[in-house]
């Protein structure tokens, strides 16, 4: 369906006069289609204003050599810049802080957006690749469903769930969930907060007072990446009233372009540490710059 940006820029290219390095002219010319490239994939305006600007820095008089096409040269520009902007300071997108014994890790996001799922997920992960002991428990009070769903999981994966004890606050879950994780010798405990369909004042007062109990090494926002613009704001609101150390996108698997994660990174300035990539529990990845990056070119 979608012209890539290369074929588009090498029809552009081929109609300006051949140089040995980038004119003014030709840059505009060209990223006129790097944005309507990054629009199609889902970035926000802004966000594809911004990066196409600092591309325009960064092209505008560079050499080309003999072995690419001006066309090539701006791709070229442009994928780094991508790439840049993704990985941001973030040097191991899949390592999470995880140095003190217990280590807290708090899971927050909107009601759907995959977070009791993704919360297993990594529960698996941590359990299998990096070989710590993991407790796992929901703090859905509102939805028992919810938390039997987390046991279910549990049981699949072979990691703990804390028992689930009627009538409960949330508050008193994250501090059982923490004393049961020091006696009973586990490395990581995770705390799978409620969620709501929209953010209100009680999903973030809940999340808030959880945090402050467990005070968590990472918390991390569980969004759904197909989403676009919406997932930023969400990120953008759970940031502001919680703290959020990193994300995980999910649903990457779907037809989505993920423009969604580079206006992630240049909105939030938060790390995405990870992507979901399916309903299985074997189907998260640490998230990397330069796969985004190619999708997001087409
Ligand atoms: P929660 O309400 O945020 O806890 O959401 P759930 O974890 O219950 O997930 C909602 C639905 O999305 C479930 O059917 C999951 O299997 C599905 N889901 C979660 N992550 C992914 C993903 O990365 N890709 C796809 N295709 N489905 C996912």
């Amino acid at each position: 369906m979608f012209e890539n940006l290369s074929e588009r820029l090498g029809g552009v290219f081929d109609r300006l006069t051949k140089q040995g390095a980038l004119s003014e002219d030709d840059v505009r010319t060209a990223l006129r289609e790097v944005r309507v490239a990054l629009l199609e994939a889902d970035v926000s305006l802004p966000v594809a204003r911004n990066f196409v600007k600092r591309v325009q820095d960064k092209a505008t008089g560079a050499a080309v050599t003999k072995s690419v096409t001006p066309g090539q040269q701006v791709v070229k520009i442009v994928h780094d810049e991508l790439i840049r902007t993704l990985a941001g300071d973030d040097p191991e997108p899949g390592k999470l802080r995880i140095d003190q014994v217990p280590a807290p890790i708090l899971m927050v996001g909107l009601q759907g957006s995959g977070k009791t799922t993704t919360t297993a997920k990594l529960a698996r992960r941590l359990t299998e690749r990096d070989k710590k002991r993991v407790l796992m428990a929901s703090l859905d009070t509102n939805r028992p469903a919810a938390m039997e769903q987390l046991q279910i999981l549990g049981r699949q994966i072979g990691v703990d769930t804390l028992p689930i004890v009627p009538g409960e606050t949330p508050v008193q879950i994250a501090r059982r969930a923490k004393t049961q994780a020091s006696l009973g010798g586990y490395d990581v405990y995770m705390l799978d907060t409620a969620g709501r369909l929209h953010i209100d004042a009680e999903l973030i007062a809940q999340a808030a007072e959880v945090r402050d109990v467990a005070n968590p090494r990472e918390t991390l926002l569980v969004v759904d990446g197909l989403t676009g613009q919406d997932a930023v704001n969400v990120a953008t609101e759970f940031d502001d009233k919680i703290g959020v150390t990193g994300v995980v996108l999910t649903r990457m698997d779907g037809d989505g372009r993920g423009g969604a994660a580079l206006s992630m990174r240049e909105v939030t300035g938060k790390p995405i540490k990870f992507v979901g990539l399916g309903e299985k529990m074997d189907a998260l990845e640490t998230f990397e710059p330069e796969r985004i990056a190619g999708r997001i070119l087409g």
